[in-house]
């Protein structure tokens, strides 16, 4: 069952987070770390959940920094010193190995959108209503960053009021079902100090 009408995974948007392993924009928890923040992906924790626009300059500019690198090296090599090619060599490999890192998982993402692409809004919608993991609303930063990846930000504010709790803790059904894991229903308890 599909808890988010609004928001299908299954079709592809370059801006916006994708797990290359599960093949769809699912939602994802943020772990911030000193050099930048890393996207988990939700559903199978592969922490390397990238936006493809955001890969796409970086690939290029690393390539055209690796192929600089190699050709001052080689021109060091053939015009002095020896002992200065092997610094740039160095160089030109690891910024060679990131961006083709980078292009192996671009290579994915285009398979991916191109296919996806060549589907109807209707297989992509029961594509979407089959994928093994269905994004499930959150009332957290994390939702937020990813819901306004595909929505403005008046829409997820909109989204908010449709799906979370209301003030006095009960759940807003506007004509949505929510999915409850092995719990029973209860009443909503009371307010503490009321
Ligand atoms: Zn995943």
């Amino acid at each position: 069952m599909k808890n988010l009408p609004e928001i299908n995974h299954c079709i592809p948007n370059p801006k916006a987070y994708w797990c290359p392993d599960c093949k769809a924009h699912n939602t994802f928890d943020i772990v911030s770390s000193k050099s930048s923040d890393l996207y988990n992906c939700k559903a199978c924790g592969f922490s390397s959940m990238f936006s493809p626009a955001q890969v796409l300059p970086w690939k290029n500019g690393l390539f055209v920094i690796a192929g600089l690198s190699f050709l001052i090296g080689v021109s060091l090599g053939l015009s002095g010193d020896p002992n200065y090619v092997i610094p740039p060599l160095l160089l030109g490999a690891f910024f060679g190995l990131l961006a083709w890192m980078m292009a192996h998982y671009m290579k994915k993402w285009s398979a991916w959108a191109s296919a996806q692409r060549r589907k109807s809004s209707e297989e992509l919608r029961q594509e979407a209503l089959d994928h093994p993991f269905q994004p499930e609303y959150d009332n957290s930063a994390d939702f937020t960053e990813w819901a306004e990846q595909f929505l403005t930000p008046e829409e997820v504010e909109r989204f908010h009021e449709k799906y979370g709790e209301s003030e006095d803790g009960e759940k807003q059904e506007a004509g949505i079902v929510l999915r409850v894991e092995g719990e029973p229903r209860e009443p909503p308890p009371s307010a503490p100090g009321e």
